[in-house]
């Protein structure tokens, strides 16, 4: 319990000097310890099991942005479109129609980024460059009216192999240069508590940080 406020200071401050985003990864951790970065100035939380996400959402603060950054099943997208700022982790393009779907339902636009496969590990979800050519290419086609893909994010592997994660993180932002100006891409998610000064200094305007604002995470709860 209880984040570390210095390390929330000090991590802003140089995220703010580079323009990157800082999406404060609250999973397993109690609605309290929101509370408190959300007192410190924190909005943008990430979460990702939607049950979770859905019961901490009626808890807090309704200006909180929302952000889904697990894997999402389509049976379970109603209950976070209501509400989700920004869903990180689509990887088909049947999930991208489901999402459309119940945006509609909503009367809102859900702003979406695609999960592009980085990592050498195969257990990573996410797409790989063939099936990323073709779920943008349904989606110019199809004409989405309620989903906006704004970006793409990624896992770089689980190592402390710098060079590796480099490479990886270099990867997947020569695939968003590729793909930014005709889809209008602007985000760019990548980047974790150990990596992402790396991800930051690759191109990354997007960081997801759980345990280093909020301590280790205990599963056995
Ligand atoms: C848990 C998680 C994070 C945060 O991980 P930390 O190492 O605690 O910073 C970031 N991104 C995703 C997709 C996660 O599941």
């Amino acid at each position: 319990m209880a984040v570390n406020a210095a390390a929330f200071h000090s991590l802003t401050t140089e995220l703010a000097a580079k323009n990157v985003t800082l999406v404060a990864v609250s999973k397993t951790k109690p609605a309290t310890d929101i509370e408190e970065l959300y007192n410190l100035g924190q909005r943008h939380f990430g979460e990702n099991y939607v049950q979770e996400l859905a019961d901490k959402q009626l808890a807090l603060p309704p200006d909180i942005h929302w952000h889904f950054i697990g894997h999402l099943q389509s049976n379970k997208v109603k209950y976070i479109a209501p509400f989700v700022y920004l869903i990180h982790g689509v990887d088909s393009y049947k999930l991208l129609v489901e999402i459309n779907k119940q945006a509609m339902k909503n009367n809102r636009t859900i702003q979406c980024l695609l999960q592009i496969h980085i990592a050498e590990e195969e257990t990573k979800f996410g797409l790989n460059e063939a099936e990323l050519d073709e779920l943008l290419r349904n989606y110019k086609n199809d004409n989405l009216s309620n989903v906006a893909i704004k970006g793409f994010m990624g896992m770089a592997s689980f190592t402390n192999d710098a060079n590796q994660v480099t490479k990886e993180f270099i990867h997947l932002k020569t695939l968003f240069d590729l793909y930014k100006t005709a889809f209008n891409l602007g985000v760019l998610s990548m980047g974790m508590s150990g990596d992402y000064q790396l991800a930051v200094e690759n191109g990354s305007n997007m960081v997801r940080i759980g345990s280093l604002l909020f301590g280790e995470r205990n599963y056995t709860k």
